[in-house]
Parts: structure tokens; sequence; C-alpha cells
């Protein structure tokens, strides 16, 4: 990992990445013209499994014995770096290559949100790592290289920026206001209630306020709670797997097509003191502004992080209300 000196962040160099094959093209047209790694018949999609997670064999950061981003920096000339330690596993939402994370059963998604919080428990033992980013790349245009339906799980030795910025204001606010900035924004969207998608007993899901992308969906889980594995209660895991295939649904049913998108889910950070004002939930990103045309992030975006929405979030979260789902 290379730092940054002018932005203070790290920056993960992995040349190896180059390498990993791309499947996607064939596969999306259902053509089975190679083996899926991740299918029943390849090593790695074998055995008898409902949902599966493998390590990943093209891994942006590794895990070697001996390894560690703690106590190595190491100058280079005028720069600093630190060795690329992390895990990086592959979670298979599914056996069924054809099938997307809206097709699945109830029970089939269930079975996924119980592995995602059991790897991110599993991460969370390592004194040596601070942040477990689960999410899942779908669609080409996002550059996904194998179509068969899986997202990943990246563990990391230091927070990443993103998270470590919304930890701090969540912190902030709790102690001006004694409660959870994330609570607050799920009262006041509830209230206003003009960009909600779909809510149940448990879960909320809306484009928030401030949505940077036209149909950028967030998912609240109503209790609070810091991880993902806060959620127990089997009612909730239930209601969980319903509003994320609910949401999914909806999105794809917008323009009558797979909708790309990048899912990310936000959990607190961990081994870094005070996480208690950070709301556990889920950010989609499709890039996506209308059915054949795509948002870019170009000069304004990319040259001061400043994002343009060309969109109102309001009527876009009403379009997303009126597609019919079954
Ligand atoms: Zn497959
Ligand atoms: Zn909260």
């Amino acid at each position: 990992m290379r730092y940054d000196p002018i932005l203070k962040e790290w920056v993960i160099v992995a040349k190896n990445r180059t390498v990993r094959p791309v499947l996607g093209k064939s596969f999306e047209k259902k053509k089975k013209t190679w083996t899926c790694p991740f299918c029943p018949d390849a090593p790695e999609g074998a055995g008898n499994w409902v949902v599966k997670w493998v390590p990943n064999r093209f891994p942006s950061l590794i895990d070697e014995s001996g390894m560690s981003f703690k106590n190595e920096e190491l100058v280079d000339n005028f720069y600093k770096k630190r060795p690329g330690k992390g895990r990086c596993e592959v979670i298979l939402f599914t056996q069924d290559h054809e099938k997307t994370l809206g097709d699945l059963t109830i029970h089939n998604i269930e079975a996924l949100i119980k592995l995602w919080q059991e790897r991110q428990e599993f991460s969370m033992r390592d004194p040596e790592f601070k942040y477990t980013f689960i999410f899942e790349n779908r669609g080409e245009i996002i550059g996904v290289s194998i179509s068969h339906p899986h997202g990943q799980l990246y563990t990391f030795p230091f927070i990443p920026p993103k998270i470590n910025k919304a930890l701090q204001s969540a912190n902030e606010y709790m102690e001006n206001n004694d409660s959870c900035l994330y609570c607050e924004i799920i009262s006041v969207e509830k209230e206003d209630g003009s960009r909600i998608i779909v809510e149940n007993d448990d879960f909320i899901s809306f484009i928030p306020y401030f949505a940077k992308w036209p149909f950028e969906i967030h998912i609240y889980p109503k209790k609070h709670v810091n991880y993902i594995n806060g959620i127990t209660d089997s009612n909730a895991v239930t209601n969980f797997a319903k509003i994320l295939k609910k949401v999914v649904k909806k999105l794809d049913g917008l323009y009558g097509f797979t909708m790309p998108y990048v899912m990310s889910h936000h959990n607190a950070p961990y081994n870094c003191g005070n996480v208690n004002g950070y709301h556990y939930h889920i950010e989609i990103y499709p890039p996506y502004r209308g059915k054949d045309r795509v948002k870019y992030l170009a000069g304004v975006e990319l040259g001061t992080n400043t994002i343009i929405n060309p969109t109102n979030p309001s009527e876009n979260a009403e379009q997303l209300r009126n597609v019919e789902i079954d």
C-alpha cells in the first residue's frame, strides 16, 4: 500500500489483478462457452451448499503469516508504503448461474445474510484489522468479470476514508445531540415520505435527500445496530431478506433489464474505540439516470469530489414506488 501524503489516504497497488479472467460477456448472453469457476461443476463452486464463501483467487490484499500492516512502515525514498495486508473473499449467493439477487428465495437470502454476519464476525476477531467491507458489484458496466451471482468481502487494516468521515460525523452528532445521526435521518425521511421506496416492521429503504446517484437507495434496520451481526431476531432477518429482494426487484423492473449497481454494506469499524453512533446500513449505487443514459463520474466529480445529481430524488423515488413487482 502506498500513502498519498496530499489526501492522507492509502492506495492499494495490486498489479496481480490485471491477469484475472474476464468472463462477463459470454455469460451475459447466457451461453456457457467457459466453465464458470463458481458453478457447481467447478472446484470453487463444488459441494452441496445454498450460499458459500471462497478466498478470492486474485486478491488485492493478502494475509500471510508474519505479515503486519501495523508495525512496518517503510520509507520509499520520499514516500511511505506498508505491506498490503488484508483479506479478500468471494461470497457465492446461489449455485444457479442464471439467477440474480432479486430472483432468490427468501430462504436463500436469509442464508446469505447469515453468511455475511458470520464473515463479518470472523474478521472482527483479528486485532490486525479495523474494517470489513462487504459489497456486490453487478453488471458489465460496473466491470464485473464473472456474472455468476456473487459478492465480495475485503478486510482492511485501516478505516477507509469514507467510513472514517462518516464515523466522525456520527460521533460528533451523538455527542452534541445524545442521539444517532442515522436514526434522525430515518425519522426525517419517514416524516417526509416522498423518498421512501419500501418499508416493513424492521427495515426502511429510501433515496436519501442528499443522494449522489439518481437511483441511490439506502436500506436501514430500524433498530440501532453498529454491525450487521446485531440483526439477530429471526423476524428481522426475514424482513431484511424481504426488503432486499423487493428493492432489487424494483430496480430491475425500472427499465426492464437487470440493473447494474454497486451494493455497499456500511458496518462500523472495529478495534478503534467508540463506534456507538454508527448505524449499520446498505447503500446501492446504480449508474443509470434513464433507460439509455448512464451517469459517469467526470470533471467536477473526479476533480473535486463534488457530485452533481442531475435528477430529483423524490421524483425518482416515486418512479421506483410505482414499479410493480410480484
Ligand atoms: Zn456460474
Ligand atoms: Zn441509529
